[in-house]
């Protein structure tokens, strides 16, 4: 088809919209491809949906190759399965809620595993029906605390979600599996790098679950590789664990003077000063010898502000997005998760905790943490905690510290939790060498969900031994509208956008420059017969803008190959120019078409 630039509805702009932080945001409004309808609610144009279109029939293709059936939900639908999972409550300020005029509750989905649960246990009964798996390409709706950088994270986006229901763990695994393969394949020809790592699994619950990230420096993921292959977001690092230490013979622990020592360096120099004075054995110390407990703050949609200590060695900051990731498992409900740290108000509800001097505490055989007054303080540690490592820290009195509190004979502590941030050098969990860290995008996330919806929904099936058996399943998501943006993110330059072939809105974009009927009608006649050859063709026959203005909206808009007719047709030749690398090669008229076609073949 002939898309005529005179016709067209498309305004491109010269100037970056303001709110643009990244290049595709920035470069997608300009090219006028998306258009802001709200913070994060994107409409979209011509062009932009071409693109859109191409990158969801790429994933359409390999979903049905796979075996997986196309289906359509609604987007509006009614609390009640939500609230049997409990995803009601638990998506906490996530989830768009409202009400019909009868005052009856809906959501706007923001993912559909209770639907799909739902319909499968409506249609199917038997082991024979499965395995299935189901998927839709559909808008979801997200209350996101922070939408940016344009189409990155909408509230409004498009995602393919799917879902597979299996009669046993080794269906579930193969269904996981095709997907996992399904999933290289897709971003293989949407032409975008992905590296699948480990991931927690989070509010999905589950036993195994992988994120695919597309590396960029302007993700908001962080993850870990190793040169022997180990690759995992970083809330799914697990710390490498020394063995235990036999404490014997080890000195009892001694409350010792140091003053004005609030922070770790202070408390270090005034250690390594201690032991110098012959006061205290060991040293000299650094930061790592030293156990630095931190106060954080919990807060769950039906939680209010749960003050939380956690004991990490003294060089290690604490990383919230990993303690977001692991502390489910010490809370008594689950839902999204705020966590915080401490502030003075919190502090000041809590008298025993000295801020600079708190400690685990000598007194007793538990953690004097945990049992601070009549409200007992969950008290965490780091697993580099290990029993009989020794440490030194507050003494919970203002201007004191405990030197050779040994854990597990001087104090307990209610589990172990990784909360501290990865560093690059830090070993990999399965001895694969030493991590790098690196950022990306999160493009897709596969979870093998086990039996959680499909229990709390009652999806259950007659097994061969006519048994009835609650269904494993499934849940694996590809973000659609995110991929557009990680495509123009990594496919520009700073004049406009370089889309792939596979994805770009055109094969093909044929300028007519300058003056004159002969230079219209050659781009004519061109474009048509580059039509006729099969290829998408946008024709720039706009009749008096100059070819600075028609040059820098081809370049602008990245289609593959552009094609410049104009002075050189007085040679018998037009200029034809990759838009990726730049080179630009005359051709002679008639073998223009043939040149085109060629190099649209190409990759
Ligand atoms: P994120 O960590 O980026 O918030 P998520 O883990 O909440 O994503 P999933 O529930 O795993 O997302 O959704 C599946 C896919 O949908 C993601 O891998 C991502 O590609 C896409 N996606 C999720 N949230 C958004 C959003 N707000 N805007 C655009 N795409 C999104
Ligand atoms: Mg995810």
């Amino acid at each position: 088809m002939v898309t005529r630039m005179s016709k067209l509805f498309l305004r491109t702009l010269r100037e970056d919209p303001v709110d643009a932080e990244v290049a595709s945001h920035r470069l997608l409004v300009r090219a006028g491809y998306i258009r802001r309808a709200a913070p994060g609610i994107y409409t979209w144009l011509p062009l932009g949906l071409k693109v859109l279109r191409k990158v969801e029939g790429i994933i359409r293709e390999e979903m049905d190759a796979m075996g997986a059936q196309e289906v359509h939900f609604p987007a509006l639908l009614p609390r009640e399965p939500y609230e049997a999972t409990n995803r009601w409550t638990e998506y906490g300020e996530g989830l768009f809620r409202l009400q019909d005029r009868k005052g009856a509750d809906y959501l706007l989905a923001p993912t559909h595993e209770e639907m799909f649960t739902l319909l499968v246990k409506d249609l199917f009964s038997s082991y024979k029906d499965l395995p299935l798996s189901l998927y839709q390409i559909q808008n979801k709706y997200r209350d996101e605390a922070r939408p940016r950088a344009g189409l990155l994270r909408g509230r409004e986006f498009i995602m393919k979600d799917s879902y597979s229901f299996d009669v046993d763990d080794a269906g579930l695994e193969a269904s996981y599996a095709a997907h996992r393969a399904a999933y290289l394949k897709i971003f293989a020809r949407l032409g975008l790098e992905v590296v699948p790592v480990s991931a927690t699994a989070g509010a999905m619950g589950g036993s195994r679950s992988e994120e695919f990230l597309h590396p960029t420096d302007i993700g908001e993921d962080t993850f870990v590789r190793s040169a022997g292959g180990y690759a995992a977001n970083v809330e799914a690092v697990t710390t490498v664990v020394p063995a235990d230490i036999d404490f014997t013979d080890a000195p009892p622990a001694r409350v010792l003077d140091t003053p004005d020592t609030p922070t770790i360096d202070t408390l270090v120099a005034a250690a390594n000063a201690v032991a110098a004075r012959g006061e205290a054995d060991g040293g000299p110390w650094t930061a790592s010898d030293t156990l630095k407990n931190v106060v954080l703050v919990v807060t769950l949609p039906t939680l209010e502000r749960q003050v939380v200590v956690i004991g990490v060695p003294g060089d290690r900051a604490i990383d919230l997005k990993r303690v977001e990731a692991t502390i489910g498992e010490f809370l008594p409900i689950g839902g999204e998760l705020r966590i915080e740290a401490a502030g003075e108000s919190d502090l000041a509800k809590h008298p025993l905790l000295v801020k600079g001097y708190i400690g685990p505490g000598l007194t007793t055989e538990h953690a004097v943490l945990g049992l601070e007054g009549s409200t007992k303080l969950m008290y965490l540690v780091d697993p580099r905690v290990v029993a009989g490592s020794s440490w030194i820290t507050g003494a919970n009195t203002a201007g004191k510290h405990v030197f050779g509190l040994v854990a597990g004979r001087d104090f307990g502590w209610d589990g172990v939790i990784e909360s501290t941030e990865v560093r690059a050098g830090d070993p990999a969990p399965d001895g694969s060498g030493p991590l790098e860290t690196a950022r990306g995008i999160e493009m897709g996330h596969i979870f093998a969900l086990g039996r959680k919806y499909a229990a709390a929904l009652d999806l259950k099936v007659l097994d061969q031994n006519g048994k009835q058996v609650v269904v494993t399943m499934g849940s694996y998501g590809v973000g659609v509208t995110r991929a557009v943006a990680a495509l123009a993110e990594s496919n520009h330059d700073d004049k406009g956008l370089i889309w792939p072939r596979t994805v770009a809105p055109a094969d093909v974009h044929v300028v007519a420059v300058g003056r004159g009927e002969e230079i219209f009608e050659t781009a004519e006649r061109i474009a048509a017969e580059l039509e006729a050859a099969g290829l998408d063709v946008i024709l720039d026959d706009r009749p008096k803008v100059s070819p600075g203005v028609k040059f820098g909206d081809a370049e602008l808009l990245g289609v593959p190959t552009i094609v410049a007719v104009g002075r050189g047709l007085v040679d018998g030749v037009v200029e034809i120019k990759d838009r990726r690398s730049g080179v630009a090669e005359n051709v002679a008229v008639d073998a223009a078409v043939t040149y085109v076609v060629t190099a649209s073949r190409s990759q």
